[in-house]
C-alpha cells in the first residue's frame, strides 16, 4: 500500500447507482479516482466486466504492479469466500462468486466486504475514529447502514449480518421497510424518509416553503434548507427525524459503550444541527457512563469506501 515497487492496492466502492474506484497510496492517499454509472441492468457478469475495466484502467495494465483488491458492496456477502448473498438495490446477484471472479482474473488476493463495513473500517483507521478501540460508524443518507469495531476488530457476526443498525426497529406501528419489517430506524431518520414525510404533510395540505416543490421531487436537503428558514412543516419533520436518530444512537451507545460514533452520509452535509440533537439524545439517555460517548462528523466522506476496502485486504 505503501510503496510504488510493493505495488498498488485498489478499492472498489459498488452501488446501486455508481461504482467508483480508486488506486491508494501511502495507506490513505487516493491518487487516482474513477466514477462511472454502474450497469446493474447488465446483471453481475456485466458489473464485475466494468470492475475489472476500472481496475485495468487505474494500474495500466505492464505498468504498475497491483498488490491487491478491496470491494464494498451494498448488501450482504459472505466475507470469507467474498461470495455476495444479496445486494440492496441490485437484482439477479444472489450467490455471485465476485471475490473468486476477480481473484481469477487478477491473480491477487482480494476481499468483498459490506460498503458500510469498509467505510467504518476506513474511519477507524484513517479517519474520525483513528485511536479508539470500539468504534460504531453510521451512514445516513437513502437508508441508515453501520459498521461497528469491537476491539479493534470489525464485527461480522456469526453469518455476516453485524451491523445492519438502520433496521433497528424503533416503531412498531411505523412505515414499511425495504427489508419488510414495520418501523425501523431507516424509515425514520433517513434522507429518505426525511423527503417522505415531507411530501406527506404537503399532500395533507399543510403550507410550506416546501410546497412551490413538485411533491415527487422533494429530497431532504430542501427539507433541512426550508427548516433554516424557520418553515414549521420542515421544523416538525426534521425534528422528528433527528429525536429517532438520537434515540438510535443512544441505544447503540447503552449496548456497545464505544468511545466514538462516528456519523457520514449525506443528511450530515446539514450540518451542526444533526450533531448537536445527536449529543443531546444521548446526554439525556445514555446509561450513566456511556453518555461520554464522543458522537463525530466521519473525515473521509466519498473515499471512505474505496479507502477502507482497500484497507482490508491488508488485515487479511
Ligand atoms: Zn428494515
Amino acid at each position: 500500500m505503501q510503496d510504488k515497487d510493493e505495488g498498488y492496492l485498489i478499492g472498489v466502492d459498488l452501488g446501486g447507482t455508481k461504482l467508483a474506484a480508486g488506486r491508494i497510496v501511502e495507506e490513505r492517499v487516493v491518487d487516482e479516482f474513477l466514477k462511472v454509472r454502474t450497469q446493474g441492468e447488465a446483471g453481475p457478469v456485466g458489473v464485475a466486466r466494468q470492475i475489472i475495466q476500472l481496475i485495468e484502467r487505474l494500474v495500466h495494465p505492464g505498468q504498475v504492479k497491483l498488490k491487491g483488491i478491496g470491494v464494498g458492496v451494498p448488501g450482504s456477502v459472505v466475507w470469507k469466500t467474498g461470495v455476495i448473498k444479496r445486494l440492496t438495490n441490485l437484482p439477479g446477484w444472489d450467490n455471485y462468486p465476485l471475490k473468486s471472479v476477480l481473484q481469477d482474473y487478477f491473480q491477487v488476493p482480494v476481499v468483498v466486504e459490506n460498503d458500510a463495513n469498509a467505510a467504518a473500517w476506513a474511519e477507524f483507521k484513517y479517519g474520525a475514529g483513528e485511536g479508539s478501540i470500539d468504534m460504531v460508524y453510521l451512514t445516513v443518507s437513502t437508508g441508515i447502514g453501520g459498521g461497528i469495531v469491537i476491539n479493534g476488530q470489525l464485527l461480522r457476526g456469526t453469518t455476516g449480518t453485524a451491523g445492519e443498525i438502520g433496521h433497528m426497529i424503533l416503531n412498531p406501528q411505523g412505515e414499511r421497510c425495504n427489508c419488510g419489517n414495520l418501523g425501523c430506524w431507516e424509515t425514520l431518520s433517513s434522507g429518505t424518509a426525511i423527503a417522505k414525510k415531507a411530501q406527506k404533510c404537503i399532500s395533507q395540505g399543510s403550507k410550506s416553503l416546501i410546497s412551490s416543490i413538485a411533491e415527487e421531487e422533494i429530497k431532504a436537503e430542501h427539507v433541512f434548507e426550508a427548516y433554516q428558514r424557520g418553515d414549521e412543516v420542515a421544523r416538525l419533520v426534521v425534528d422528528e427525524a433527528l429525536d429517532y436518530l438520537g434515540i438510535g444512537v443512544a441505544n447503540l451507545v447503552n449496548i456497545i459503550n464505544p468511545q466514538k460514533v462516528i456519523i457520514g452520509g449525506g443528511v450530515t452535509k446539514a450540518g451542526p444541527i444533526i450533531f448537536s440533537a445527536v449529543r443531546s439524545k444521548v446526554q439525556t439517555l445514555g446509561y450513566a457512563q456511556a453518555a461520554l460517548t464522543q458522537i463525530l462528523p466521519a473525515k473521509l466522506q466519498d473515499y471512505g469506501g474505496v479507502i477502507g476496502a482497500a484497507a482490508l485486504v491488508m488485515e487479511h
